[in-house]
C-alpha cells in the first residue's frame, strides 16, 4: 500500500504525516484523484474539467480543511459549502471562482442605475496583493471602485457593527433565560449550510442574525434609500468580498436585498479590465452616509474578531461601562491557531467561549453539544484559514505560503482597529443615528424584520442512507 501528501505530493510506504508540510497521508487509491464535486449550478464556484490534472489536492482540502463528508457521497446532489477553499488549492486553476463580474459592466453603464459597493474589511488588507502594493489599500481601493463606476462606495464594517448591536443583545436575552446555549455566530454561510446539512437539531442554536453583507443589502435597500429618495429598484447593491459562499448567501430566499456578491479577485479583474494604474491611483474615501464602522467591525475579516467584537458590546451592555484595553485586545481569542479558548467574567456572567476555524475542527466539539459532554456559551466559527482573510474570493497565492499571508492581513485589520477612536459599535454616531431614527432598538419588531433570518433543515442533500 502507497500513501502521499496532496500538498507536496510525496509518496511514502508508511501512513503517517508528510514530512515536509505535515498533511495527513492519503492512501493512494483511485478514488484519491477524484476531483471535489461541482455542480452546474454552483454559485460560488466553478468547474474546467479540461484543466484538471486529477491531483486530488481540491478533494483533500474540502474533506480535511473544510469539513465535508466524503463517506456520506450518497448524496442526491454534490455537497458543497460554496467556501472556494479548493480554487486557492488547485495548482491548475481548473477551479475558479463563479464570476459575477461582468454583469455587473452592464448595470454600471445604465444612467437609471445608482451603483452601491460597499467593501469587506478583508479585502483591503489583500487587493494590494494582486498589484504589487503592500499594506491596507482602502484609499486606492475606494478610489478604483469610483473610477469603475460605482456612485456610492461604502464600508462593509458598518454592517458589521449592525451585526454586533443584534447578536450581542440576543446573547443577553439567551443568557438572561439560559435557552438556546450555545449560541454560535452566524455570519459564515459556508458554516451554516454544514449545520443545516449535518446538524440540523442544532439550528436553533445559530444565531439568527444576518451576515453583515445581508445586513447592510437590507438597510441599503430600505434606511439608505428613503434617505436618499432613491427607489430601491432603481438601486443596484454590489458586496464586495473575500468570499465565493457569500454568492450562495445572496440566493437565499431572506438576503435578496444585495443583488451582487464580487470577489477580492474579481475586483482585482475590474480593475485591470479597465486599464487602472492601481499601484498610483489617488486616495479617496468612503461616502458619508453610513460611512464606516468601528474597530469591532474591522476585526470581523479576521478569526476571533467576531467574538472579539461582541464581548466589547456584550461587557457594555451588561454593565454599561466602556471595555478596558484587555477586551480591546483580547489576547486569547486572537491569533491563527484553529481552536481557541477563553473564559469571561462580566459582572454574575460567567462565559465559555470558543473560537474554531476550519468547520472540520467543529464537528467533535457538536457531537459532545448533542450528547451534553461540553458547556460553552458562545461560538465563533469561521470557515476559511483565519477567518474571512482567508476566504476563497481572496487573490490566489503561493499554497505553502498561504498561512504566512494571512497573517500579515489579519495583522494590518488589528491595526486599523487599533488605530481608531471608535472601537465599540455602540460608539459609532452612524450606527446610533440608525437606531433612534430608524430600527427603534437592538430586537426590535423592525430590527427583527430586516436584520434576522430564519434557518432550515437541508440534511435531505444527504440522500436517505445517511445516518
Ligand atoms: Fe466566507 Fe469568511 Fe466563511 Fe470563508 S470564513 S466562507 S470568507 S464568510
Amino acid at each position: 500500500m502507497k500513501y502521499k501528501c496532496v500538498v507536496c505530493e510525496k509518496e511514502y510506504e508508511n501512513s503517517g504525516r508528510c514530512s515536509i508540510c505535515g498533511s495527513v497521508l492519503e492512501e493512494v487509491t483511485e478514488n484519491l484523484k477524484t476531483p471535489v464535486l461541482v455542480a452546474k449550478d454552483n454559485p460560488g464556484i466553478r468547474r474546467i474539467e479540461e484543466r484538471c490534472i486529477k491531483c486530488g489536492r481540491c478533494k483533500f482540502i474540502c474533506q480535511n480543511q473544510v469539513g465535508v463528508k466524503y463517506d456520506l457521497l450518497k448524496a442526491k446532489e454534490a455537497v458543497c459549502l460554496y467556501c472556494g477553499q479548493c480554487v486557492l488549492n488547485c495548482p491548475v486553476a481548473s477551479l475558479t471562482v463563479n464570476y459575477s463580474y461582468k454583469k455587473i459592466s452592464d448595470y454600471l453603464n445604465d444612467t437609471e442605475k445608482v451603483m452601491v459597493a460597499f467593501t469587506a474589511p478583508a479585502v483591503r488588507v489583500a487587493l494590494g496583493e494582486e498589484f504589487g502594493v503592500e499594506g491596507n489599500v482602502e484609499g486606492k481601493m475606494v478610489k478604483a471602485l469610483k473610477e469603475l463606476g460605482f456612485d456610492y462606495v461604502l464600508d462593509t464594517t458598518f454592517g458589521a457593527d449592525l451585526t454586533i448591536m443584534e447578536e450581542a443583545s440576543e446573547l443577553l436575552e439567551r443568557l438572561k433565560k439560559k435557552e438556546n446555549l450555545p449560541q454560535f455566530t452566524s455570519c459564515c454561510p459556508a458554516w451554516v449550510r454544514y449545520l443545516e446539512i449535518y446538524h440540523p437539531n442544532l439550528i436553533n442554536n445559530l444565531s439568527t442574525c444576518k451576515s453583515p453583507i445581508s445586513m447592510q443589502g437590507a438597510i441599503i435597500k430600505s434606511y439608505f434609500s428613503e434617505m436618499l429618495e432613491i427607489p430601491k429598484e432603481n438601486i443596484v447593491a454590489v458586496a464586495i468580498t473575500p468570499c465565493t459562499s457569500k454568492k450562495y448567501e445572496i440566493t437565499l430566499p431572506n438576503n435578496r436585498d444585495t443583488d451582487f456578491v464580487v470577489t477580492t479577485s474579481e475586483l482585482a479583474m475590474m480593475i485591470r479590465e479597465k486599464e487602472l494604474d492601481f499601484a498610483n491611483l489617488e486616495e479617496a474615501e468612503f461616502d458619508s452616509i453610513m460611512r464606516r464602522g468601528s474597530g469591532g467591525g474591522v476585526i470581523f475579516g479576521n478569526s476571533g474578531g467576531v467574538m472579539e467584537a461582541c464581548i466589547r458590546n456584550l461587557y457594555h451592555l451588561i454593565t454599561g461601562k466602556d471595555p478596558d484595553k484587555n477586551l480591546l485586545r483580547f489576547k486569547e481569542v486572537r491569533g491563527y491557531k484553529n481552536v481557541k479558548e477563553a473564559t469571561i467574567k462580566i459582572e454574575d456572567y460567567e462565559l465559555n467561549l470558543l473560537i474554531i476555524h476550519g468547520i472540520v475542527n467543529i464537528e467533535d466539539v457538536l457531537q459532545k453539544i448533542e450528547n451534553n459532554e461540553v458547556h460553552y456559551d458562545f461560538i465563533e466559527v469561521m470557515n476559511c484559514p483565519g477567518g474571512c482573510v482567508g476566504g476563497g474570493g481572496q487573490p490566489l497565492g503561493v499554497v505553502s505560503k498561504q498561512q504566512e499571508t494571512a497573517e500579515k492581513r489579519i495583522a494590518l485589520l488589528y491595526e486599523e482597529d487599533s488605530d481608531l477612536k471608535i472601537r465599540s459599535c455602540y460608539q459609532n454616531q452612524d450606527i446610533i443615528d440608525l437606531y433612534k431614527s430608524y430600527l427603534g432598538e437592538p430586537l426590535s419588531k423592525k430590527s427583527l424584520e430586516l436584520l434576522h433570518t430564519k434557518y432550515v433543515d437541508r440534511s435531505d442533500i444527504l440522500g436517505e442512507e445517511a445516518p
